[in-house]
This record gives C-alpha cells, sequence and structure tokens, in this order.
C-alpha cells in the first residue's frame, strides 16, 4: 500500500484525503495548526489518520507520495527535506487530475479568476452542461472527484497551485493577466511568478485550447519563448488578425470560437468595466468552445449576478452610489475598479491597508481625472498621503471603517461614487478581504437607517 501524506488540512487538503482514502493510498494529514472542527469530523469519521498543531517528521518522510496545500511556502524546513530526499510533492489538483476524465477548463491570471471561474460555471449551466467550480471556489476538486463527479470541472488556479502540477493537463486553459504579485513567494523575481503561471498550458494537445489576453505584454513575451500545441484563442478590445474574440465598431462583443460568431452589445454584459469585458470575452469563448448555444451565452452573460466584493454596486443612498471592491488587494485591480467609474470628477476613493510594496503611480492618471477625494482607511496611512497629497483636492486620513464612511458620506454629493478599492491586503484592520468588504457594506447599510 502506498503511503501518501496531506500537507495541510484545509479544504484541499481534505478532498485529497478522502480521495487518496478512496483510491487505497495509506493516507495521513498533517497540519502545523489547528484543523476546523468540521474538518477534523470529516477526517475522524473516514477513519483518516491525522495530526495537527505540528508535523512529526517520522510520520512524515516515509511518504511515497506527498500533496502540499498551496499556502505552504516551498521553503518550508520539512518541505525542503522531501525534496532532498526525492519525495514527490503534488498538488491536490494534480492528485484530482489523475482519477477523472471529465473535462477540464481552468482559469489563471493575476486577476480575474474568480469572477471568470464563476462565470464560465454560470454560462456552462445555462447551456445544460453539468459544470461545477472548483479550485479555490466551493468544495475541492479531489473530493468532487472522489463523491460528487461532475461532467465538466471549472478550476480557479493560482500560481501557487500550479507549481506542484506536473502531468494534469486542461483542455481549455484561460490565463487572463500576469502583473506583479505575490514576489515575496518567488524570489522577487517576475520571471518565477510568469513561469508558475504559464504551467497551466503543459501537456495540452491539439485537441486543447489556450484562451488569452492578447494585450498583455508579459503574455506576449513569454509566448515568444514557449511552444504550445494548443490551439490559440487570444481575445482583446482591438480585432487583431488573430483575435477570437474582440469588440466591433458597432460596440458589440464578438465572440468567435465555433463555426456561428456571437455577436452581443456590451451594453447587454451585466458585468461593467473593461476588465469584465475581457472576463466576459474569456467565458464566452471557454462556453463556445465546450459547443454551448450562443444563445444561451447571451442570455447567461446578461443574467450573471457578479461575485460579492468585486465591483459590488451596494445601491445609491440620497443620490450617492456606494461600491463595495474590496477584493481589489492590488494596484491593478483598483486601476480597472476607477476605469469603470465615470468621468467626470465624482468619485470618492477609500485606500489603504496592509502595503505590499505598490506603486500608485499606475492609478495616478485616473485618481487624477475621477478622483474628487481619497480617503485614506489603514494603521499606516503615511504612503498614501505622501503619494496623493498634491495630487486629488481632498484627503482625509482615518482608522478605522466607521470614521472612513463617515468621511466618505460627509465629501460625496448627489451624483457621486463612494468606491472601496483599497489596493491593499487587509489584515492590519480586518482579518480579511471579505471580513472587510462585509464590514463595509453593514456601514453603508447602517447609513440608511
Ligand atoms: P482573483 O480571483 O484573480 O483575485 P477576482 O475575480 O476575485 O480575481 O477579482 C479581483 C479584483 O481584480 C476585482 O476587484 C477587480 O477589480 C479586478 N479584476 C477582475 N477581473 C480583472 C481583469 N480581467 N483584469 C484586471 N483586473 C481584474
Amino acid at each position: 500500500m502506498k503511503r501518501l501524506v496531506i500537507l495541510g488540512g484545509g479544504e484541499s487538503g481534505v478532498g485529497a484525503a478522502i480521495l487518496g482514502k478512496d483510491k487505497g493510498f495509506d493516507v495521513f494529514l498533517s497540519d502545523s495548526g489547528e484543523l476546523s472542527a468540521a474538518y477534523a469530523e470529516v477526517l475522524r469519521s473516514e477513519g483518516i489518520a491525522y495530526e495537527e498543531g505540528g508535523h512529526s517528521e517520522s510520520l512524515i518522510l516515509n511518504a511515497d507520495e506527498v500533496v502540499k496545500s498551496p499556502g505552504i511556502a516551498p521553503t518550508v524546513p520539512l518541505v525542503q527535506k522531501l525534496i532532498a530526499q526525492g519525495t514527490p510533492i503534488i498538488s491536490e489538483i494534480e492528485l484530482a487530475g489523475r482519477y477523472t476524465k471529465s473535462k477540464m477548463v481552468c482559469i489563471t491570471g493575476s486577476n480575474g479568476k474568480t469572477t471568470t471561474t464563476k462565470l464560465i460555471t454560470h454560462i456552462l449551466q445555462e447551456g445544460g452542461i453539468d459544470a461545477s467550480p472548483a479550485g479555490n471556489i466551493g468544495r475541492s476538486l479531489a473530493y468532487q472527484v472522489a463523491r460528487e463527479p461532475h461532467d465538466v470541472y471549472v478550476v480557479e488556479l493560482s500560481s501557487f497551485q500550479l507549481e506542484n502540477m506536473y502531468d494534469f493537463k486542461a483542455n481549455v486553459a484561460v490565463l487572463l493577466n500576469i502583473t506583479p504579485d505575490h514576489l515575496d513567494r518567488y524570489d522577487y523575481e517576475m520571471q518565477n511568478y510568469i513561469d508558475a503561471k504559464f504551467r497551466i498550458i503543459r501537456n495540452m494537445t491539439g485537441d486543447d485550447v489556450f484562451v488569452y489576453w492578447q494585450d498583455d505584454p508579459v503574455i506576449n513575451a513569454q509566448l515568444e519563448r514557449v511552444t504550445t500545441e494548443a490551439r490559440c484563442c487570444p481575445f482583446g478590445e482591438s480585432r487583431e488578425e488573430a483575435s477570437a474574440a474582440y469588440v466591433n465598431a458597432e460596440n458589440e462583443m464578438i465572440i468567435n470560437a465555433a463555426n456561428e460568431p456571437l455577436a452581443m452589445p456590451r451594453a447587454d454584459l451585466a458585468l461593467n468595466g473593461l476588465h469584465n469585458l475581457y472576463n466576459s470575452m474569456a467565458a464566452g469563448l471557454s462556453a463556445q468552445l465546450l459547443n454551448v448555444k450562443n444563445a444561451d451565452i447571451c442570455r447567461a452573460l446578461g443574467s450573471f449576478a457578479g461575485v460579492a466584493h468585486r465591483l459590488e454596486d451596494l445601491g445609491e443612498i440620497g443620490g450617492v452610489r456606494w461600491i463595495n471592491d474590496s477584493k481589489a488587494t492590488n494596484v491593478n485591480s483598483c486601476w480597472y475598479a476607477l476605469e469603470s467609474m465615470p468621468e467626470g470628477k465624482n468619485t470618492v476613493l477609500i485606500l489603504g491597508g496592509k502595503d505590499k510594496g505598490n506603486d500608485y503611480s499606475e492609478i495616478l492618471p485616473l485618481v487624477r481625472r475621477k478622483v474628487k477625494a481619497i480617503v485614506a482607511m489603514g494603521l499606516h496611512n503615511e504612503k498614501i498621503e505622501e503619494f496623493f497629497k498634491d495630487e486629488v483636492p481632498v484627503l482625509e486620513s482615518t482608522h478605522s471603517l466607521s470614521d472612513a464612511v463617515s468621511a466618505c458620506s460627509r465629501l460625496s454629493e448627489p451624483g457621486d461614487t463612494v468606491l472601496l478599492s483599497p489596493c491593499c491586503a487587509s489584515f492590519d484592520l480586518f482579518t480579511s478581504y471579505v471580513n472587510r468588504g462585509e464590514l463595509f457594506k453593514q456601514a453603508v447599510k447602517n447609513l440608511q437607517s
């Protein structure tokens, strides 16, 4: 019996443990922290051996293979020992891929993964396909393969997950964009991060399709270096020779990967903003490639409800629109949020949190054009104050969400938009971007009462 050791007892680790057990491995799960009560109970009821609060090397180094949670950095000493002794380390997605013949639509990129994964799933389901999301969303792929199989999996993949994938093959791979992110995990070498992202096209053959944003300079530079047998479907706003999706002169989004091209007025798309045009193109192409009818794709692209904390419209209060984009944890995603704001200096922008080494120059032209006031919200606002003090008519510094929301309320007038798109991680005042977004929504709701 082969020994499969799982490092990390979250959704993916527990799913991998269950799949490993079902496939006849001697499974052991180890987590350096505490397992949630629910996952511990699952492992107990499944009869899967586990430990928490530390790693016992004697129970781990004897593994034939290790499934490592993407959250555990490869530099951790235990992982280094496994590498040194030649133990194969794979990701939960790699394990799951071995035991299913279902189609895999895989999505990666620095920004837009969750939105696009959910959008693709929505379109496929509207088209009558038994599709289910996986990766960072909902149940792990391994669990679904073991216990809740589907015909198509729509898998969101981070660069961390891709790092430990070797034989896995996507049928449709979507690469949305590559901008600097997580460089602390990549020795501050952008190329290492790019290489991790490009693992999404590994093993693809002529029957598979690579969907990517044609205007990304990083993707294009890498495509000069690597080759793929997959059919390429680039997309972008303007039509180029190879474009499989673009916007025509009538402002219609054209999706042209199958026999019958689809034309849909941009105004009919449920999601606003240039970034969401790209996400809609990527999703429409993926769906067409899986033979969903154009009418179903259009209906689904028009009815998608959006994803919480991503340009989430909280409605109008006294003529002021409030938008929760708490998931904008880097400068690039804030750029897209500002891009989608109306022209004119009508936006009150909440920025701040845990700075990941931000360079705000990228958003400066949009801030000058569209922002009437910046409300900084964080423990340390100095960098934001210093950078923007001469760039906007008003800059206020706050250190709590309630103060930030009161300032925005005071600084906005009918016709304005208050946008929380902080450019920063949330861990100074909040536990997560979800916590930040939820509290913001609650504070905005309180304004109404
Ligand atoms: P991810 O899962 O990659 O973090 P999300 O779908 O959660 O991406 O979106 C995160 C943020 O990135 C959103 O708040 C949005 O402003 C921005 N964003 C979404 N799609 C794109 C895109 N295609 N290009 C750039 N930014 C995007």
